[in-house]
């Protein structure tokens, strides 16, 4: 087997653990009753079907038929050892915070009934770390796959998707639990300890 086509494969494996991680969390929040929907809007399912274009399909077809041809370069192995260090860190974050966040967490911006404010495990290093955790899936792949469109896709789709929402879901927590929200965001940063 070829650098290039083990690299795909473990691309591969990490989506698919990171659904395998994420499919009993999406049980579980959907049985929890949703309080105020009014941030699921469609603009929301815009944002995330740019984010999906660039983490799933965009790389898929890369993964499966090559294309775009011509925008591919050669891999080193070092490149693909980093590519799967950085998944797996990825995929460990994700874990944690789907465990962190239990019953409070959802796939678009919404509250649910007798939502919480977390604040703790990998909560209280950053506000954001499930996008820390996509952030480094991103990377990963743009490492794991060769090509300059298809590597990318996934830092410019989660990029857009942060960018635009990032803000509405930190008004959102504000509206809903005021002084407690201010008083977490004094203290911690959005996906970097420390940084950012
Ligand atoms: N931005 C967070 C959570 C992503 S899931 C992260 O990156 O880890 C999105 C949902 O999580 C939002 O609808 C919001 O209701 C909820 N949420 C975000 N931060 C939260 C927190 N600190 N405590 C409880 N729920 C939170």
């Amino acid at each position: 087997m070829t650098l290039l086509a083990c690299s795909k494969i473990a691309w591969a494996l990490g989506v698919i653990a990171w659904y395998v991680i994420r499919l009993p969390f999406e049980r579980k929040a959907k049985r929890a009753q949703v309080a105020d929907a009014r941030h699921r809007t469609l603009r929301e399912m815009v944002l995330l079907s740019i984010s999906t274009l660039g983490l799933g399909i965009v790389p898929a077809i890369y993964a499966a038929t090559g294309f775009p041809k011509g925008l591919t370069y050669a891999l080193s192995p070092v490149q693909v050892m980093a590519g799967i260090c950085v998944f797996a860190a990825s995929l460990w974050l994700f874990w944690r915070t789907h465990r962190d966040l239990g019953r409070n967490w959802s796939v678009t911006l919404e509250i649910k009934d007798a939502h919480q404010l977390v604040t703790g495990g990998v909560y209280a290093y950053v506000r954001h770390p499930m996008y820390s955790a996509f952030f480094l899936w991103a990377v990963a792949q743009a490492l794991l796959l060769p090509n300059l469109v298809a590597g990318p896709a996934g830092l410019v789709g989660f990029g857009i998707l942060f960018a635009f929402r990032v803000g509405r879901e930190e008004a959102m927590m504000r509206q809903t639990f005021g002084p407690a929200y201010d008083a977490y965001c004094a203290r911690t940063r959005r996906i970097i300890p420390g940084i950012f």
